[in-house]
């Protein structure tokens, strides 16, 4: 190990990297199961990306309108478009009450009914009776829920005494090579600049998505997917990654959201014509269609010249015809977006917007217990034994082929809760560790120490700023096997720029040069794993929509995608099966019918 570096060591019978929703929820339940956690995060926990969550959570409450989980696992798997194990999805929808009410306990301030009971709105893709009507199944706290539910779940870790290590910038996993097991990992402190070694029986991934390998995106800047790469180079596969989800309405040119629950409460999106043209693509759900329709209905009026704007580049979305309480009680947040980033009074005129990045669907695969799946002697299903992955970095996989709205703070408090069970069962507390290798962590310092030292011309940004808009350009809303060709060419050329890397900076105190350049080395991993992915499937399903392919093939297609990136960005991908049967006899799996709204 090289000298220059002090390695300060660690002993816990659990690490939880990352403290958004899900990682939280991990670390509490296993503080409360009597478990000694750490809990390491780049950002103090509550400027996680789940403090930026405005809609809501899904649970099948039945507070506005008869409810039951089965009609929401049905909406699931069709969201799903038939990606989504089934297994795991029935877990995640029967156990979303008690988690709802599990978080109400808590104290988290839901919004509230004339009755006293938990306000629940309706979202995209949700219905009653299996397809018969609109669902109210979106639990909600204004249009800020995630705020409410991240701080909630912060004040639970502190009273159960969490050890978190803020501004801890995690580098990469320990692995036991002759037993494939996670050990722990490797860690850099921003405040000190100190290096730290985790030892853990489990090691949760909880370190959310990978957004910012778009252009425009609506996750924060620090949704780097560090998760996502540190498995990849652990020699582990990624599952699902050609799944992005483009959210409908990002404010033009800003990128900020507006939630669904915009139209949830009754807002309606034009084209420059002021027809409503969702009617015509969606006819019973219109603007409630799932995202991944409402994005593609939007990018084809704009591409059809039929956007606003001198430009004719941006779809308008109405809201100035609602009550202005209603604007007031349920959507003050966005209320205020709209005037910041678009100069727009929501009350007198629509907002400009435009599909946006939002969500990976695709992730690190796991069960629906939450540990870490990777093929092994010809067993799919295989647990990588000492890593667990949950929230967005995740891929139980209950978003499938593409995400309904509400869906996601769901999954976070669900698997989060469901790490804590498994890690009750799988780990003794106060266990001795195993020895570890000799050279533990060293290639972890080693890349450290060789980006901190990089003398080339390219500056992190100017690199970013390429990738960024090769995946805008190449594989974006819609997709087609030339441009996909030339997007993973394109992108070969951009990872090679990494070796003409500059770091100015070489201190060791919050060097924030440093760390974006490994959060750029990170996310040009997940780049090249989404184009790779995406070019690999030549169907159309959920949000991965080939003009080449336009139809979905459950013959050939009806499984995941398994991706490898190795150190050089080179791709190697493979298949899993789709878990198509459900987790008990309580309800029917739900066989693939075409998806229409
Ligand atoms: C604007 C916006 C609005 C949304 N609204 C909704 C909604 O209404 N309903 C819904 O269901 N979903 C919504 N989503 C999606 C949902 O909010 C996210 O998928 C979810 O919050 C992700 O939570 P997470 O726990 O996986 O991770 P995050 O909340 O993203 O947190 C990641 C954590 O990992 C840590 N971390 C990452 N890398 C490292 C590293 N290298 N070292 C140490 N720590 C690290 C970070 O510090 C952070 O604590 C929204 C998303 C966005 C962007």
């Amino acid at each position: 190990m090289s000298k220059a570096y002090e390695i300060i060591d660690h002993e816990f019978d659990c690490v939880v990297v990352g403290a958004g929703g899900s990682g939280l929820r991990a670390a509490v339940g296993m503080v409360e199961a009597g478990l000694n956690v750490a809990c390491v995060s780049k950002v103090y926990p509550t400027r996680s990306h789940t403090v930026a969550a405005q809609g809501g959570i899904n649970a099948a409450l039945g507070n506005m309108n008869d409810d039951d989980w089965r009609y929401h696992m049905y909406d699931t798997v069709k969201g799903s478009d038939w990606l989504g194990d089934q297994d795991a999805i029935e877990y995640m929808t029967k156990n979303a009450p008690a988690a709802v009410y599990e978080l109400e306990h808590y104290g988290v301030p839901f919004s509230r009914t004339e009755a006293g009971k938990v306000y629940q709105r309706a979202f995209g893709g949700q219905s009653v009776s299996y397809g018969k009507g609109q669902a109210y199944r979106t639990c909600a706290a204004a249009d800020r829920t995630g705020h409410t539910i991240l701080h909630t779940l912060f004040q639970q870790a502190l009273k159960n005494k969490v050890r978190f290590f803020n501004e801890y910038f995690a580098l990469d996993l320990l692995m036991d090579d002759e037993e494939g097991a996670c050990r722990g990992l490797m860690a850099y402190c921003l405040e000190d600049g100190s290096i730290h070694r985790f030892r853990a029986h489990q090691t949760v991934l909880a370190t959310g998505g990978y957004g910012r390998v778009y252009h425009s995106a609506t996750s924060a800047h620090t949704c780097t997917g560090d998760g996502n790469a540190m498995v990849l180079r652990a020699g582990l596969p990624l599952q699902d990654m050609e799944f992005v989800q483009f959210h409908p309405t990002g404010i033009f040119g800003a990128g900020c959201l507006i939630t669904e629950g915009a139209r949830g409460e009754g807002g309606y999106l034009t084209n420059a014509e002021g027809e409503r043209f969702m009617e015509r693509y969606a006819p019973t759900a219109k603007d409630l269609a799932s995202r991944d329709v409402v994005a593609r209905a939007m990018t084809i009026e704009v591409n059809e010249g039929r956007g606003c704007g001198s430009d004719k580049s941006w779809i308008e979305l109405h809201l100035e015809h609602l009550d202005p309480k209603v604007l007031h009680q349920r959507l003050p947040g966005i209320s205020e977006t709209a005037r910041i980033f678009a100069g727009v009074d929501v009350t007198k005129e629509p907002i400009p917007v435009i599909p946006t990045c939002h969500y990976n669907m695709g992730g690190i695969p796991t069960n629906h217990l939450t540990e870490v799946v990777a093929p092994k002697n010809g067993d799919a299903d295989a647990v990588v034994p000492g890593l667990m992955a949950v929230g967005e970095a995740g891929c139980p996989s209950v978003h499938g082929a593409n995400r309904l709205g509400g869906n996601s703070l769901i999954d976070l408090v669900v698997f989060g809760r469901a790490a804590a069970h498994r890690a009750t069962e799988t780990v003794v507390a106060g266990a001795p560790h195993k020895p570890l290798p000799e050279d533990a962590g060293e290639a972890a310092v080693a890349r450290l120490d060789q980006t901190r030292h990089a003398t080339g011309d390219s500056k992190t940004g100017a690199i970013r700023s390429e990738m960024q808009r090769t995946m805008q350009r190449y594989a974006s809303v819609f997709r087609d096997g030339p441009t996909l060709e030339a997007g993973c060419k394109r992108l070969g050329e951009v990872t090679s720029m990494l070796d003409d890397l500059q770091v100015n900076d070489r201190s060791m105190v919050w060097n924030s040069d440093l760390v974006e350049a490994m959060e750029l080395q990170n996310l040009m991993a997940q780049a090249v794993a989404t184009v790779h992915s995406a070019n690999y499937r030549t169907e159309s399903r959920g949000a991965h929509a080939r003009e080449d392919f336009p139809d979905r093939d459950d013959d050939q297609w009806l499984k995941h995608s398994l991706i490898w990136v190795d150190g050089g960005f080179a791709a190697d991908v493979d298949e899993r099966p789709v878990h198509a049967a459900t987790l008990t006899n309580e309800v029917e799996p739900i066989a693939p019918q075409k998806r229409v709204y």
